[in-house]
């Protein structure tokens, strides 16, 4: 039986259940066979019914005593309801609208339940169970002990309970579906995995405790293996390109620039800039990964590779993720670009249509040297003279399928280099970026002021809006952030809007305040940030939009509103938006979240600025999916593996999948195997 099969294949799935189960994403027997459980239950340890707790799940055996059915509501369900007992005991157990059960309830039948029991309704402290987990018939004799260990626990939805799910999987299991081995023999031997059909009997039905972790730990293995192995391949490829370009030495443009800085590099900074350089004078391409905190001065960077690329006779490109910060990019260059004969020019979806196809012509036509810019970048219509550079700004918003696809658009394989201030964990970089070599910058530029962060409640607003008014008055800005744009219906959620109107016609009257949202037209978005910039808006209330890169050093205020309502990394990011400058900064959280969850984050930002300590935090407080928001990083999703608990399998996947790039044999073995399970991903390394 192959696993492309679909899963109407096996017995027991149906037209019915094969729809519900499509809607879960399940098709075939592939999907249905790597629908890893989600948790497990014990049953071998059963609970006597004397013992039962009201409110805790157990599981418990017993006798039917007798069954009685009723009807009710307007539907009439039919409600079954057994009275078993175990002799020290007896519960009562209901099923609703299951009919077929009649059948099968009869007095002097023995069964096993997992289910959290209750005082049943005026029943005088009688317990009893409705929410039923699950349940099995037991045969004449048995104990349910010799069959029952541990138990899968599916996400089941409406028409597909666990014991739907554990009949189909075991029934595929006992299909004996073929199960090619993925991992090359000597690699299952020198890590000590368990083979692939014992592993996938054992996540699903495991035998003891312990061949559950081995097989947990040989399938997730495997799929950071081939991750791994699809990540090496591509820097593999990219190292082995002819067609990169390969720098000069800095000469005159290059120095004049940097002497022009009115800073000089802080040592991360001049660290990461050698790294750089040593990278682009190579005839590789570059493929380098900077990794910074938001503040660290990453931009520099950016500007002193593209300089780099010009003075050698290339175009480059700078992509940022919003509009917003395209702009900024783009003014600060053209500034320090100024007195140089380097060309700059901008290009966003949102220019008309005219402007966009004259700027096209020129990135064509080689009349521009740098150009910044948001997404546009990658559309079809632009063609790259000769493209030295690409920087993609903020990268975790780009996935590895963009990356590439803007290394196309010239016919020179262009160096890359990405910026994050996204603090991403180790095992994180390894997965994500696996393909690019990392500079880290630790320290912030000299002369910060540190922020201090403070959580208030609603109640003190007017004191905390008082103290923004006092330091506009002082000639400081301020960022009001909010989690709505505008006022939703039953929401009680501030939105920017609101306290947009609140404040400047409350306690800020007199003090220029501005609005920006994601909603508005770029002009207007522009105008208003601009002001800013001019310091002729003090206040700025805006949604998140302001979150990424927006540098504005004479702002030393952020007052975030709800701030229960957004995630630590983002709320980091955020405060990244002051402490720029050389004035003592404040961040206040305003929520009035009790809960411990809410408490515990804005108490965690309080007390420390390390954001590699916050994303760490946050990742566990809030697992990665949300961290990243799925497909942001381009890579696939991963079905078993944990970045944040599996970092020990991680590496030893990683060293695997190196050694395997060194082993022909090995690598022909696994390139078919990667092509078929990471198509969109890998598609161009492994079609060679
Ligand atoms: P990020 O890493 O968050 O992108 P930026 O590049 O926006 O940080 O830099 C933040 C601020 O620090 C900017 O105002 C920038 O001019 C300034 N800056 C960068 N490098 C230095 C330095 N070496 N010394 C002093 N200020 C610096
Ligand atoms: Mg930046």
């Amino acid at each position: 039986m192959q696993l492309t099969n679909p899963v109407q294949t096996i017995k027991g799935v149906g037209p019915k259940k094969a729809k519900l189960l499509a809607k879960l994403g399940i098709t075939s027997l592939r999907d249905l066979l790597t629908d890893y459980p989600r948790a497990y239950e014990d049953q071998s340890v059963q609970t006597p019914i004397a013992n039962l707790v009201p409110g805790e799940q157990a599981t418990f055996a017993g006798t039917i005593a007798n069954v009685t059915e009723k009807r009710a509501g307007r539907r009439s369900m039919m409600i079954l309801t057994a009275l078993v007992g175990d002799g020290t005991g007896y519960v009562q157990v209901t099923w609703f609208n299951q009919p077929f059960l009649k059948q099968k309830l009869k007095a002097g039948r023995r069964v096993l339940v997992t289910g959290r029991p209750a005082f049943a309704y005026g029943g005088r402290g009688q317990l009893a169970v409705s929410q039923i987990h699950s349940y099995e018939f037991l045969d004449d004799g048995a104990d349910g002990k010799d069959h029952l260990g541990i138990l899968p626990v599916y996400a089941a939805t409406d028409g597909l309970n666990q014991r739907f799910f554990r009949t189909a999987v075991r029934a595929l299991l006992d299909a004996k579906p073929e199960l090619p081995e993925v991992l090359p023999q000597d690699v299952i031997r020198a890590y000590h995995l368990l083979p692939r059909r014992e592993a996938f009997t054992n996540i699903h039905f495991p035998e003891d405790a312990e061949r559950l972790k081995a097989a947990r730990r040989r399938l997730a293995f495997e799929e950071l293996y081939l991750i791994q192995c699809g990540l090496l391949l591509l820097k593999k490829a990219a190292a082995e390109q002819q067609t990169g370009v390969r720098h000069l030495p800095c000469s005159r443009l290059s120095r004049t620039v940097l002497e022009s800085l009115p800073f000089s590099l802080t040592a991360g900074q001049a660290a990461a800039w050698q790294d750089i350089c040593r990278d682009m004078e190579q005839p590789a391409p570059m493929r380098r990964l900077v990794q910074g905190d938001v503040g660290s001065g990453k931009t520099v960077l950016a500007l002193l590779a593209l300089v780099k690329t010009v003075e050698n006779g290339c175009q480059g490109a700078l992509m940022a993720p919003t509009e917003i910060l395209a702009r900024q990019h783009y003014d600060a260059f053209t500034q320090q670009l100024a007195t140089t004969d380097v060309r700059v020019g901008f290009l966003s979806g949102h220019l008309t249509p005219r402007e966009r196809q004259t700027m096209h012509e020129r990135i064509a036509a080689h009349d521009v040297d740098i150009v910044i810019g948001t997404h546009a970048l990658l559309s079809d219509g632009v063609q790259f003279a000769k493209l030295g550079l690409v920087v993609t700004d903020e990268q975790h918003r780009f996935g590895v399928a963009q990356r590439s696809a803007l290394e196309k658009r010239s016919d020179v394989t262009p160096d890359v280099l990405v910026m994050t201030a996204t603090p991403i964990p180790r095992t994180m970089t390894l997965t994500v970026y696996g393909d690019l070599d990392v500079s880290q910058i630790k320290e912030l530029p000299p002369g910060r002021q540190p922020i201090r962060t403070f959580v208030r409640t609603t109640d003190r607003r007017p004191l905390i809006y008082k103290y923004v008014r006092t330091q506009a008055e002082q000639g400081r800005q301020a960022y009001v952030v909010c989690p709505l744009i505008e006022a939703e219906g039953d929401s009680d959620l501030p939105s920017a809007e609101e306290v947009y109107d609140e404040l400047r016609y409350g306690i800020l009257r007199g003090i220029p305040v501005g609005l920006v949202h994601g909603r508005m037209k770029d002009a207007e978005k522009d105008a208003v940030m601009q002001a800013f910039y001019d310091n002729k808006v003090a206040v700025l209330v805006s949604t998140t939009v302001i979150e990424v890169g927006v540098n504005v050093p004479n702002a030393t205020i952020l007052v975030v509103e709800h701030a229960d309502r957004f995630g630590l990394a983002q709320l980091h990011q955020l405060r990244g938006r002051i402490g720029r400058g050389t004035h003592a900064s404040f961040c206040i959280l305003v929520s009035d979240n009790k809960g411990e969850q809410a408490q515990q984050r804005l108490g965690i930002l309080a007390a420390t600025q390390d954001g590699f300590a916050l994303a760490e935090e946050d990742l566990r407080l809030r697992g990665p999916g949300q961290f990243f928001g799925t497909h942001q990083h381009g890579l696939p999703d991963l079905k078993i593996a944990d970045v944040l608990q599996d970092t020990d399998i991680l590496l030893e996947a990683r060293k695997a999948a190196q050694e395997t790039l060194g082993r022909k044999e090995n690598l022909s073995f696994v390139l078919p195997i990667l092509s078929e399970a990471y198509k969109e991903q890998f598609e161009h390394i492994t079609d060679t």
